[in-house]
């Protein structure tokens, strides 16, 4: 199997890299975050001085960085990796970005002989950590089948949406759809408290009826009804709000250029927009229970 360079260890793509290191891959990994690089090096992956120093004898790289721009420095900037890569190199991308960044990345990739698949991921840190991941797949089908061993390392369901930038757009409707359920759920929970339910009995009761969701079934919002919710751990090392945000934005721009309504996406990304605002941002997403409980 080929090296692979793993470039992004952050919540998501450190876990990820660790479960391609536990299933016998070589991975050589970087980040800018030295604490982030120590813990892959003490799994066994080569801790990489740069992301050219990483992807050096890489057959495969595989990115998860926070946004298109960091995505796009990477790749295409000044100093990017193509045209420093050799051709026929297969580049991954995991991180969510707009599906126009990515057929631009895409693009310049194939101008350079390299194949590139956006491949964003659902599932959260635990899916990251557990190798349950979905992988939400756009490009080309043999280079889907070429990374598939690798996806299915570090995640359980692959699809393949389309060509490059369908993983994306498919990755963007769900992620709308998450804001505005987690939004939902923590306004309905903070209606029943206020009168007089105990949130663990509501959350129950919800989970067995009509209004069962992810959110509250899975990723409770309201601390200590789920142990392992970020919710129950200070709404830390799960899902940031700004990242909510990020693709609550995505998703309303996605919206503007195919002249689509989303108003229930616009009002998720509002109101995400006030709690980022409030400092929030470094909070996960869950955290906006904290809007509807303030009093
Ligand atoms: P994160 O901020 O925890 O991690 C990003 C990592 O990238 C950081 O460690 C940062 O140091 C590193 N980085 C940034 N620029 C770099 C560069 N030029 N070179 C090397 N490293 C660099 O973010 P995350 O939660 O891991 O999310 C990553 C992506 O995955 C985002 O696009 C996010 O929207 C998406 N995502 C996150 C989740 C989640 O639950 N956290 C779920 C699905 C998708």
């Amino acid at each position: 199997m080929d090296n692979i360079a793993f470039i992004g260890l952050g919540n998501m793509g450190g876990p990820m890299a660790l479960n391609l290191v536990n299933k016998g891959f070589k991975v050589s990994a970087f980040d800018l975050s030295a604490e982030a690089l120590a813990k892959l090096a003490a799994a066994g992956a080569r801790p990489a001085a740069s992301a050219l120093d990483a992807v050096h004898g890489a057959g495969v790289v595989i990115s998860m960085l926070p946004a298109g721009k960091h995505v796009d420095a990477l790749y295409c900037g000044e100093h990017g990796l193509f045209g420093k890569l050799p051709a026929g190199t297969l580049v991954i991308d995991c991180s969510t970005i707009a599906a126009s960044d990515a057929r631009r990345v895409a693009n310049a990739a194939k101008a350079v002989g390299l194949r590139m698949l956006d491949a964003p991921v659902s599932g959260g840190t635990a899916g990251a950590a557990a190798g349950t991941l979905t992988f939400i797949v756009g490009g080309e089908e043999a280079d889907l089948e070429q990374a598939r061993p690798l996806l299915e390392a570090m995640g359980k369901n692959i699809f393949h949406a389309g060509g490059n930038g369908a993983g994306q757009t498919a990755k963007i409707c769900n992620n709308m759809m998450l804001g505005i359920l987690m939004a939902g759920t923590a306004e309905a929970l903070a209606l029943g408290v206020k009168n007089g339910l105990d949130p663990k009995v509501l959350s129950d009761i919800m989970s067995k009826s009509s209004g069962r969701n992810w959110a509250v079934e899975l990723y409770n919002p309201w601390p200590g009804v789920m142990e392992n919710a970020p919710a129950s751990r200070a709404y830390s090392g799960g899902f940031m709000s700004e990242l909510m945000l990020k693709d609550l934005g995505l998703a309303e721009a996605t919206a503007l250029d195919s002249h689509a309504a989303t108003p229930m996406g616009s009002l998720a990304r509002n109101l995400y927009e006030t709690h980022v605002a409030d400092g929030k941002g470094k909070l996960d997403f869950s955290s906006i229970l904290q809007y509807f409980t303030a009093e």
